[in-house]
């Protein structure tokens, strides 16, 4: 892999840029591989990319139905923090946030980590508490947290309505080292650098099989045939549950439809991100200058990667009174996703019943933020059977009760 620099970029605007490789090759799948690993997704490269940087397992396949970053990676509204409740919540995405300040110099691959600060507004009284214990517990977790009054909310944040009408705002929970990155870029730059690795990626290949003998995995069954795998990881996100179908298990995730929205272009106005969790939306603005909009999961399950339109008007209303100016903002265009929601809004990293056969998923409205510390943990299970960051997010908690409730602190959870 040709390294990109400020040299190269030189080197090619002297040539008419005729002289830039492909990102990542697209390789015919081998008959056996030491991992699968399904989904490429921001977790199943991540996965693969630390399975072969810390660990040396570089025989690895990466197996996508559609195109990489296609799924739920390529349709988030990218929004990066740490600021969770629960100790193992916070330990990892504590990990993946501090992985994120290095990203693009580990990758060689600008993913746009933009820490411009994150605030989540307290726009009642208990939610000010419920911040104010988090604040207090991140302090604990060593994760670099405040509470703010209104006055500093307004002057990070000059087009917010401090004074209501419905719900003035109170507070925030700030995080000044949150906030976005780049999504695709996230994803085409752990897919560059694991193929650099020798890693096979194979997009336009569907699973439609596990094989398994003898409570051991065997291999897949795919629309490019049948390969065979020592170790296999579902990172599926949203179709965990039809995967651990096929391998004669279940999961406790349920999939909905979670949609975001954005406006036309803007010249700049809040250079931070915004969530306002009581009236159930939250806002940032692109590098483009387009206000990025979202809200709440559908209230039912489905497949169908588009989000119902009462969200759209519900959501956008309520972000009216908190921030007017959008009020003559037209909206581009809206999109969905589908995500795999746990019980108590946690994920799932865990081996499963069938042995070499590991489950990555439950990150519902949220793994955009997680996807390094996620990948770091996943594959030091794979590799090494054990994870401290992964421990306590194993499938037996939901059997033994060990719930690790973030449905608070999670707030509209992303
Ligand atoms: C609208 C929206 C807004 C969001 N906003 C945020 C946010 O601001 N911040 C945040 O942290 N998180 C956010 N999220 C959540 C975040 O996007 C996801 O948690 C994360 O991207 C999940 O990544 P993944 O790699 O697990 O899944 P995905 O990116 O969905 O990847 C899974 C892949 O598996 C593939 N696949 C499925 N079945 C098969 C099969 N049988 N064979 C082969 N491949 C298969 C799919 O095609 C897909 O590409 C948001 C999600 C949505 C939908």
């Amino acid at each position: 892999m040709k390294r990109y620099s400020i040299f190269a970029v030189a080197r090619e605007a002297m040539r008419y840029h005729a002289g830039w490789e492909r990102a990542w090759r697209s390789p015919t799948p081998k008959k056996r591989y030491k991992v699968i690993v399904v989904g490429a997704g921001g977790h199943g490269l991540a996965t693969a990319y630390y399975l072969g940087k810390v660990h040396g397992i570089r025989d690895v396949a990466v197996i996508e139905k559609g195109w990489l970053g296609g799924g739920n990676t390529g349709r988030n509204t990218t929004i990066i923090r740490s600021n969770y409740l629960q100790d193992p919540s916070a330990a990892i995405y504590e990990k993946a946030r501090a992985l994120y300040e290095g990203l693009s110099q580990d990758l060689n691959y600008n993913v746009m980590f933009s820490p411009r600060g994150l605030l989540m507004l307290g726009q009642t009284e208990h939610e000010v508490r419920g911040y104010k214990r988090t604040v207090h517990a991140n302090r604990l977790q060593g994760i670099a947290t405040e509470w703010i009054g209104p006055e500093r909310v307004k002057e990070l944040v000059p087009i917010i309505n401090i004074a209501g009408p419905r719900y003035p705002v109170l507070g925030a929970l700030y995080q000044a080292r949150g906030g976005t990155a780049r999504h695709d870029a996230v994803a085409w730059g752990y897919a560059r650098a694991c193929s650099a690795m020798g890693m096979d990626i194979i997009q336009k290949c569907e699973v439609t099989g596990i094989r398994t003998e003898g409570g051991k995995v065997q291999g897949v069954s795919t629309t490019q045939g049948e390969i065979d795998c020592e170790q296999l990881a579902v990172v599926v996100a949203g179709h965990s549950s039809v995967m651990a179908e096929m391998a004669g298990f279940r999961l406790p995730i349920e999939s909905v439809a979670l949609q975001a929205w954005v406006s036309e272009p803007i010249k700049p106005c809040m250079d931070v991100v915004v969530m306002a969790n009581t009236v159930h939306g939250y806002m940032s603005q692109s590098d483009k200058g387009e206000m990025v909009i979202g809200g709440g999961t559908d209230g039912f399950n489905n497949y169908t990667q588009r989000g119902s339109w009462h969200h759209v008007e519900e959501t956008t209303r309520a972000l009216v009174e908190t921030f007017p100016i959008i009020s003559r903002l037209k909206m581009l265009r809206q999109w969905g996703g589908i995500v795999d929601m746990t019980g108590d809004r946690s994920p799932i990293l865990s081996k499963t019943p069938v042995e070499g056969i590991f489950v990555n998923c439950g990150w519902g409205t949220g793994g955009f933020k997680s996807i390094p510390g996620s990948g770091y943990a996943m594959a030091e299970l794979m590799a090494r059977g054990h994870s401290p960051l992964a421990a306590e997010f194993g499938l037996e908690r939901f059997r033994e009760g060990r719930f690790i409730d973030e449905s608070v602190a999670a707030g509209v959870a992303h």
